[in-house]
């Protein structure tokens, strides 16, 4: 669709009224709604009805898609999204939906040649192709904030953002190809922390499959960072700090410093 058109449609949406039964969902679904002030409310609103307008939702394994799927996703997508003017993570098209973990395939090849196949448990992915899979029993409890600093919809938006100037490489988009190279170097040194943290064995404030990648460091902090910003701000400041760069936005100032 040419830019213009998309954004005069985009400005109709985000005028109508926003549904009862979506707000009512909202307050049961996407705990964080609920810190945001006037201005910030309003947006994520807005948001929301656009992205429900352009997103495809399917449903698998027989998941009916309700406005309670739909809402719940794009509600915590969106806060995610709310320090950018208009970005809609216009290359992802369409959200697949799985009533629970689901079985993704997986193969390596084998020294000796041929393929080792196995099937590995997931909670959720994000393709370069434009979609998106998550589980829904994990949305819910990542919304509800029942899953400590986890939420997988946090999660698969910090990939598809990374995303956004190319590969999954745990650098988002930046202001300049500059900052992205302090960005990068610095975020670096904050992995190696928390990797030490990890051998320590100190408490440590997200999951450690952050450890994993870059990519999967940018996605499981970034959840933090929503989630428990004053957690994630005591373990590290230069984390918190970095991630709050590349969100534009600063949970710290609304959430609770207890958040459950
Ligand atoms: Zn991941």
């Amino acid at each position: 669709m040419f830019g213009w058109l998309r954004e005069r449609r985009r400005r109709a949406i985000r005028t109508r009224p926003f549904p009862a039964e979506w707000e009512e969902i909202l307050r049961r679904n996407v705990r964080q709604a609920a810190w945001l002030d006037g201005r910030d409310a309003e947006r994520l609103r807005a948001w929301v009805a656009v992205f429900l307008s352009e997103k495809r939702f399917e449903g698998c394994r027989g998941l009916e898609i309700t406005d309670e799927v739909r809402v719940s996703i794009a509600g915590q997508a969106g806060i995610v999204m709310l320090g950018f003017e208009g970005e809609l993570l216009d290359r992802l098209r369409s959200v697949l939906v799985y009533p629970g973990d689901y079985l993704a395939p997986k193969s390596a090849p084998l020294d000796g040649g041929g393929e080792l196949e196995w099937r590995e448990e997931r909670l959720g992915e994000t393709w370069a192709g434009g979609s998106m899979v998550l589980s829904w029993p994990r949305v819910v409890e990542g919304g509800r904030l029942r899953d400590g600093p986890r939420s997988v919809v946090i999660h698969e938006c910090a990939h598809a953002f990374d995303m956004l100037d190319g590969e999954v490489d745990g650098v988002p988009p930046l202001r300049s190809p500059h900052d992205a190279r302090r960005w990068a170097s610095a975020v670096d040194d904050c992995q190696i922390r928390f990797e030490e943290a990890l051998d320590e064995g100190r408490s440590v404030p997200f999951d450690e499959y952050a450890a994993e990648s870059p990519g999967e460091f940018f996605a499981v902090a970034s959840e933090c960072f929503f989630q428990d910003p004053h957690r994630l701000f005591r373990f590290d400041q230069a984390l918190y700090e970095l991630l709050l760069e590349a969100w534009r936005q600063d949970p710290k100032s609304r959430v609770p410093t207890r958040p459950r």
